[in-house]
């Protein structure tokens, strides 16, 4: 078999660069592992930027409304302070939002069948092999033994990425060794209120309010709990973490409503996103931390600068090979709106390596409005994150 595009991962980044490709006339094919969606690490707190760019996408007002509950506002809790994001300013058009992935992921996925892209479910791919020497097209095997080739191989399957691994780009994540745990409760005060990020030794817990009256909560720990959670499971660590926090309101948190999925390594990174052949979108392209990372709106970014390289290239070309230069443009375009907002992600991570200074940080946060609302900007894909570096900005954090 042979198509233009096919797609390795049908998650969000998937799905979108799916939809969009084959709304301009591109022959599209999605490979999705699950047979069906089920629960898996990932994550659904996101900043007030995903909303329209899910309706940019496509995503329609009424399916939106159904998969997003309005939050309002990120409650950041350190042992030493805490402090509100609640996303002001001119960039802003509403709440941030927690996301029922059960229902949004598949809505994509529908977004592009509609499109006229063809998604296969239950279709694992094992191994990828680009384009090299004289050979034009790409070539996916997939588990069951079938092999499809393509102009284009996207990889949109999350962060160790075999398309990645193809073309020898991955890297591991900056931050170290870590594992993120994901999973929901019971929402004891159901509807609209803060999500909370409550920071620990060596780690800390994200809760968001989703709707179906429930909370996602997502884990983040770093090497001083590998011990733990070899000894007692990902199950048992997880409700030690919930039951310290507790819900803020004094009621116990739990039981968990779906399994414990885990996620390790939490992230990584790539050397390149784009060559001969073969583009990398969503976590596929590089995933640091849910704290800062933003993932969901990173993805739909990613998909929709994907997309346009891949339809520019496939429309330069000469043969069969998609025009290599419009291929690699997506590189530098990604570098360009995400390269500083990674260099933020650092800061706050060597921030949160120390607690004394995080704590520091967030007094000045706590009492300084027009510091707060350029942080929850830059941290939510607001604002260009280089506002973070503005010397106005750096000294009316650090000055005491
Ligand atoms: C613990 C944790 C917490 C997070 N918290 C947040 C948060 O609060 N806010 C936020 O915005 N982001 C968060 N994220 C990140 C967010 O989940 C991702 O950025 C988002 O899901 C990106 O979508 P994606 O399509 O790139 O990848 P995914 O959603 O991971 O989708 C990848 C898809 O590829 C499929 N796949 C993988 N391998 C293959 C294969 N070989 N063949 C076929 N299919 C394959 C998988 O089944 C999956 O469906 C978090 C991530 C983790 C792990």
């Amino acid at each position: 078999v042979s198509i233009e595009v096919a797609i390795i991962g049908g998650g969000p980044a998937g799905a979108i660069t799916a939809a969009l490709l084959a709304r301009s006339g591109r022959e599209v094919l999605v490979l999705e592992r699950a047979p069906a969606w089920r629960w898996r690490a990932c994550g659904v707190f996101t900043s007030p930027a995903t909303v329209p760019a899910l309706q940019r996408v496509g995503l329609s007002s009424a399916d939106l409304a159904a998969v997003a509950q309005p939050i309002t506002a990120m409650r950041v809790e350190t042992p030493r302070g805490q402090f509100r994001l609640d996303y002001r300013g001119p960039a802003v058009t509403g709440p941030p939002v927690g996301l029922d992935r059960g229902r949004l992921d598949p809505l994509l996925l529908d977004l592009a069948r509609h499109a006229g892209a063809e998604v296969r479910e239950g279709a694992a791919a094992r191994s990828v092999t680009l384009p090299a020497g004289n050979a034009d097209l790409g070539r996916v095997e997939l588990a069951d033994g079938a092999g499809i080739e393509a102009r284009v191989i996207v990889g949109a399957d999350g962060v160790g990425s075999i398309v990645a691994q193809a073309a020898a780009v991955a890297r591991r994540s900056p931050l170290g060794a870590r594992i993120g745990l994901t999973f929901h409760v019971a929402d004891p005060e159901p509807g609209a209120h803060d999500a909370r990020m409550v920071l620990f030794d060596d780690g800390y817990v994200g809760l968001a309010p989703v709707p179906g009256a429930r909370l996602n909560v997502g884990i983040v720990l770093g090497q001083r709990w590998f011990a733990a959670l070899r000894r007692e499971g990902a199950g048992s660590v997880a409700m030690d973490v919930l039951s310290r926090v507790g819900s803020g309101g004094g009621a116990t948190l739990g039981p968990a409503l779906d399994a414990v999925a885990g996620a390790s390594p939490l992230g990584g990174t790539v050397r390149r996103r784009a060559g001969n052949g073969w583009l990398l979108v969503g976590d596929a392209a590089g995933f640091l931390d849910p704290f800062t990372g933003e993932g969901l709106h990173r993805a739909i970014v990613s998909a929709e600068l994907a997309a346009t390289a891949i339809s520019e290239s496939l429309e330069a070309a000469h043969g069969s090979a998609p025009a290599a230069a419009q291929l690699r443009a997506y590189d530098p375009a990604m570098r360009s709106r995400f390269g500083t907002k990674d260099l933020v992600t650092r800061v706050v991570q060597a921030f949160l390596a120390r607690p004394a200074l995080f704590g520091y940080a967030a007094r000045r946060l706590a009492d300084r409005d027009e510091l707060r609302d350029t942080m929850a900007q830059v941290i939510g894909d607001l604002v260009p994150a280089r506002r973070a570096f503005d010397p106005r900005f750096l000294g009316a954090l650090l000055r005491p």
